[in-house]
């Protein structure tokens, strides 16, 4: 099969499209046919090697995948079917796993992050983690849609419980998560502000925000506050870090969540400890999210109340230039590879 793989660390050119071995039939999982595969910031710190977690060479990152089953070992699985792919791997005995609580499994892992993922023609995977789509959702959807869904949907739903009525602020509304977040929101009923660069905040606010505050420049805590009549935000979702994270914890309201599954900008933040007792605020860490919680969000997929954001679809041979893009902050949604011979529209 042909692949885009790294044999070492470095810029976006280490990715090197080329022949490289299909994946054996093995019991338990299934061989799909990549039709599509969307790119996470994931990939980028894989390439550059700051991961702490060592990667195996060569290596073929993606997380979000979609195609067709061309051969399953297990289940009642017909070649042909078209699905998606939970990104997580976990090991299914744990008392986590037992419970459900999937992305607590002590051997979380990823698609594509300690084994190879869909950055080619052909990936292995275990049979839990194929998700059939329906006819009228293209693959280019598909594969753009359940790891950042999957993520705003955790933090959102599970972690922050939100309800409707609760004023939510999504930090980098421009982003992947930012953008699942605030339809996420939207769909509880939510009142949504958010924050982005200002190239982005139209775009932004078309998603849902009622009001979208620059990230860089603006005091968006008091903004916040203004537009809540002093109150604040019951929910702050937050993946920036560093550079944003005094005036997230500033813009929550009394008994406030922040929620939190990044830190592009840094990982060193301080608290006002006061700020947290007296205002009764939680701060929830999140990772991921579990397959259950997939399926939920999916169905709202599928019926198109939830939408991932395309920015472009670029053939698997210029995946070191979709780097290169990502890596640049110009894309606005998700950037998309298809396989040669995939089609044309990722139908
Ligand atoms: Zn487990």
């Amino acid at each position: 099969m042909k692949a885009a793989r790294f044999h070492q660390h470095g810029p976006p050119d280490v990715l090197i499209y080329e022949d490289a071995p299909d994946p054996l039939p093995q019991d338990g999982r299934a061989i799909v046919r990549v039709r599509a595969c969307a790119l996470n910031h994931l990939d980028l710190w894989q390439r550059r090697g700051i991961e702490r977690v060592r990667i195996p060479f060569p290596h073929i990152s993606g997380a979000d995948v979609s195609g067709e089953v061309v051969e399953a070992r297990g289940g009642d699985w017909q070649a042909g079917t078209r699905v998606m792919l939970q990104p997580g791997l976990n090991c299914g005995s744990c008392s986590a796993c037992l419970e459900g609580a999937d992305n607590y499994c002590a051997n979380y892992d990823l698609l594509g992050y300690r084994s190879d993922g869909g950055y080619a023609e052909l990936i292995s995977v275990p049979l839990e983690n194929l998700i059939p789509i329906p006819d009228h959702v293209s693959f280019v959807e598909a594969s753009a849609f359940p790891l950042t869904f999957l993520t705003a949907w955790h933090m959102l739903v599970t972690r922050g419980r939100v309800r409707a009525g609760d004023v939510v602020l999504v930090l980098a509304g421009g982003s992947g998560v930012g953008q699942a977040a605030i339809q996420v929101a939207r769909l509880h009923g939510a009142r949504v502000f958010s924050t982005s660069a200002p190239a982005k905040a139209d775009r932004t606010r078309a998603l849902g925000a009622e009001d979208v505050f620059d990230h860089y420049s603006a005091e968006f805590d008091k903004d916040v506050r203004r537009h809540t009549g002093g109150r604040g935000a019951d929910i702050v979702i937050e993946h920036v870090g560093e550079a944003t994270w005094d005036r997230s914890v500033r813009a929550l309201a009394r008994g406030g969540r922040l929620v939190t599954c990044g830190a592009t900008t840094g990982h060193q933040a301080a608290i006002d400890l006061r700020h947290l007792f007296a205002r009764q605020l939680s701060l929830l860490g999140s990772y991921m999210g579990t397959k259950a919680e997939l399926l939920e969000a999916a169905a709202h997929f599928f019926t198109g109340h939830l939408a991932p954001v395309i920015d472009e679809v670029l053939p698997l041979a210029e995946a070191a230039a979709a780097h290169a893009r990502l890596e640049a902050k110009e894309q606005f949604g998700k950037i998309v590879l298809r396989p040669e011979g995939a089609g044309p529209r990722g139908t």
